[in-house]
């Protein structure tokens, strides 16, 4: 087994983190191994004992560098000074075949300098949940950790319900770099240390990024993008803090995310989100106010503090309409259009206005739409009619309109019920509906499987999920 590390963190100030191994587990073995990321990765050798005993953290491979990453963060909205790696390790980083950098992160490897109360583990729920949705997004085209192993790790884990079988799950990153990451050394007066992270994501994420208030730019371009990649998804995060926001622009830290069937702008997944702060319709807002914290944290380094305020305001001000030119275009995408007019935000929001009043499932009405086949998907067929009236006149001299749409709006995608189905499966030994679910979601865009494309009927919907960690 080779893995071929090139580890950079570690080479930052000890302040950064702290350096452990991860906790041996009783008995691991492989459920998951992700064969194709591997190959990118440059990690030699399939043996399965072998890799349950790595990432299942029982065994530190050879050039590794394991350390928990320090961070602060904004919990649903409250400023927590000390977060960090509470369950999750960084074994170290890899340059790839396609040049990029990344990190391999363990993640329920057990207790941290920065566990707090927590067990530093995972259960095999969340740590399935993560390794197909992250999987699935990445088929989809949206910038997302991946997943490179799924581990059971023999040993119970003790949540609310009661014992519960324990998980790790590794995860690839192109970094672990947060909001929170820049909050910590800020809220510290830790200039120097700030300077240093400043320094250290220019020059993995964004080499041409020229100081502290580019690189803020950069990040909210990048969110921007991510964001309303995940809003033409139906995709819900969950939980939104500047600790799960990444400085590289990928979706990360899958807790009680889901993708929405029936469609609504307030719909949230999550069981602790009690007011909706990371509702669907709310996740530009809160992508905006992340950059906001961000941008205060990069100014505490600032030398001419007045001038630098003035900038970054102008930049998080900026914000919201890099995110509104990014929907219009993955939206217009959808309905066929492929050179956004202004007037066609109208014209999305009042289909996006007739699927909520109806509760039309939001994937499947898009899918159908790519075959002017939606009318079923609604109860009031009547105000659908009308509007398909006016796109058919829109898209009449759209280039090529139905076989686009196809390539933005994906037939399968990981439903809710589905994964709750794939991970008590699981739990009972059976990963037939992991692989299965694997399977589809490779090619989201193909109809490969019409039985997953269906909504869930009343008896299967699961209508919250929750953190489980
Ligand atoms: P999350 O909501 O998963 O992003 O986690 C928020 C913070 O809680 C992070 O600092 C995690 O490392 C920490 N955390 C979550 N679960 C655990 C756990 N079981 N043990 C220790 N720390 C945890
Ligand atoms: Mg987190």
């Amino acid at each position: 087994m080779k893995i071929p590390f090139d580890n950079s963190y570690a080479t930052l100030p000890d302040a950064f983190y702290g350096r452990l191994d991860p906790t041996p587990v009783k008995d691991p073995k492989l459920l998951a191994w992700n064969a194709d990321l591997a190959a990118l990765l440059g990690i030699e050798g399939d043996d399965q004992d072998e890799l349950a005993q790595i990432f299942g953290g029982n065994q530190v491979p050879s050039g590794a560098a394991p350390l928990a990453q320090l961070y602060a963060g904004h919990q649903f909205g409250n400023f927590n000074p000390q977060l960090g790696d509470g369950r999750a390790i960084l074994l170290g980083e890899v340059v790839g075949r396609d040049g990029v950098r990344r990190d391999i992160q363990l993640k329920g490897s057990g207790p941290t300098p920065y566990s707090r109360m927590g067990d530093g583990r995972a259960w095999l729920g969340p740590v399935l949940r993560e390794y197909v949705i992250s999987e699935a997004m990445h088929a989809l085209g949206v910038p997302t950790t991946r997943a490179l192993a799924a581990v059971s790790t023999g040993e119970p884990v003790l949540r609310e319900t009661g014992p519960l079988p324990g998980g790790i799950v590794t995860r690839v990153a192109q970094s672990h770099l947060r909001v929170g990451t820049f909050q910590v050394f800020a809220h510290r007066g830790e200039t120097e240390n700030l300077k240093a992270l400043t320094d250290y994501a220019i020059a993995r994420h964004y080499p041409d990024a020229d100081g502290p208030l580019d690189l803020l730019r950069a990040v909210c371009a990048a969110q921007a993008e991510l964001i309303a990649q995940w809003m033409s998804f139906g995709f819900i995060h969950g939980v939104m803090n500047t600790d799960n926001c990444s400085i590289s622009g990928e979706t990360i830290d899958y807790g009680p995310c889901a993708f929405m069937d029936a469609f609504h702008q307030g719909r949230v997944f999550s069981s602790i989100d009690r007011q909706g702060r990371y509702a669907y319709g709310n996740q530009p807002q809160i992508a905006v106010w992340n950059m906001a914290q961000l941008a205060t944290s990069l100014l505490q380094q600032m030398d001419d503090k007045e001038a630098a305020v003035e900038e970054a305001t102008e930049i998080v001000h900026g914000m919201p309409d890099l995110l509104e030119a990014a929907w219009l275009r993955r939206f217009t995408a959808k309905i066929g259009i492929s050179s956004p007019k202004p007037e066609d935000v109208d014209l999305i929001n009042e289909l996006l206005g007739l699927m909520q009043s109806d509760g039309a499932d939001f994937a499947n009405t898009f899918r159908a739409l790519c075959k002017d086949d939606a009318r079923d998907q609604f109860a009031n067929r009547e105000a659908y009619d009308a509007w398909a009236r006016i796109w058919r006149l829109r898209i009449e001299n759209e280039p090529d309109p139905f076989a686009k749409m196809q390539s933005a709006n994906p037939a399968v995608i990981p439903r809710n019920h589905r994964i709750e189905q794939m991970i008590e499966a699981a739990v009972e030994g059976d990963m037939a509906p992991f692989e299965r679910l694997m399977k589809a979601l490779a090619t989201p865009f193909a109809e490969t499987d019409a039985e997953l494309q269906r909504p869930p009927t009343e008896d299967e919907i699961v209508p919250a999920t929750f953190c489980g960690t």
